[in-house]
């Protein structure tokens, strides 16, 4: 898109936001304690589970410090809810980093933030962008739907670098502004299957409307197990394993019997295989009778 098309793209956007926008809790904080903890927690949960378990996990670990402090498994049991558990090891190890090696305080600086356990290209800029204003661009999967949309079907330039085109969008002095806005109408409007393309405040500008065409996307199968007819994947396992250790210490029968409603002899190798992904990854240990939360 031109300069002059960017600049209106940016007015509607912002115009929008000011009137309409999200009123989210990490929106009213520069903490980046609670910024970075906000971002892990989105990293793949939705919003409204967000909302309600990022004040349970402030209550119970209102200060970096105070999660650095805290044994693994209650950082575990705290993220009961979440799914993808291995943020929560994550996180607390990145609260051990913070609290060791930075003296409690955030580094600010893109290669150390980028260098922290769980922080990819996509949290650091945004921690950079909400919590400090900075021009910087975060671009997930929702930001890059929106901006290749607002480019028309076809007109994507073969080759390009899809980063630097979604950071010749961010305003210079309102980088937070600009990603909060653009993060609310991809998920209100331009959303993956029903963009509302009638209501959406782009819809003057934008190439794709009345409706965006879609390229064709074939989904690669997880790897995972069938229960009773039906393909689960092994991530879901992995969280029921954890459901299961959160609650007591198990023997791997009795978690084979609670995780999978047709347990049989023949998934045990299956099963040993996910235990010892998650005993590497040190989210679980084995005591020599059974497993238990580490
Ligand atoms: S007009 Fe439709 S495709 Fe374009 S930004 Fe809005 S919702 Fe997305």
């Amino acid at each position: 898109m031109k300069t002059k098309e960017i600049a209106a793209v940016q007015n509607l956007v912002l115009t929008w936001y000011e009137k309409e926008g999200r009123d989210l809790p990490w929106r009213h904080t520069d903490d980046l304690y609670r910024i970075t903890l906000s971002e892990i927690m989105l990293q793949q949960t939705n919003v409204p589970k967000v909302i309600e378990k990022y004040h349970a996990f402030l209550k119970r670990f209102p200060t970096v410090d105070k999660l650095a402090r805290a044994r693994q498994s209650s950082v575990v049991k705290q993220w009961q809810g979440l799914g993808y558990n291995r943020r929560a090891l994550n996180l607390h190890k990145l609260a051990k980093i913070i609290t060791s090696d930075y003296c409690g305080i955030f580094p600010e600086n893109p290669e150390e933030l980028g260098a922290l356990p769980g922080i990819g290209p996509y949290t650091k800029n945004a921690i950079l962008a909400f919590g400090r204003n900075r021009h910087v661009s975060a671009v997930d999967v929702n930001i890059e739907r929106f901006i290749r949309r607002l480019h028309g079907h076809g007109t994507w330039p073969e080759g390009s670098d899809t980063a630097q085109i979604c950071y010749n969008f961010v305003p210079e002095k309102r980088s937070r502004d600009w990603h909060n806005a653009v993060m609310d109408v991809a998920s209100i409007y331009c959303t993956k299957k029903k963009p509302d393309c009638e209501t959406c405040p782009l819809r003057t500008i934008c190439k794709s409307y009345p409706a965006p065409i879609e390229p064709i996307v074939i989904k690669k199968k997880e790897r995972g197990a069938t229960e009773r007819g039906k393909h689960i994947p092994d991530r879901i396992y992995r969280g029921r394993v954890v459901q299961v250790l959160r609650e007591r210490s198990a023997s791997p029968d009795e978690i084979g019997l609670a995780i999978k409603s047709d347990w049989s002899e023949s998934d045990r190798e299956w099963l040993e295989k996910i235990l010892e992904k998650l005993k590497v990854e040190g989210m679980i240990k084995y005591t020599g009778k059974s497993w238990q939360l580490k």
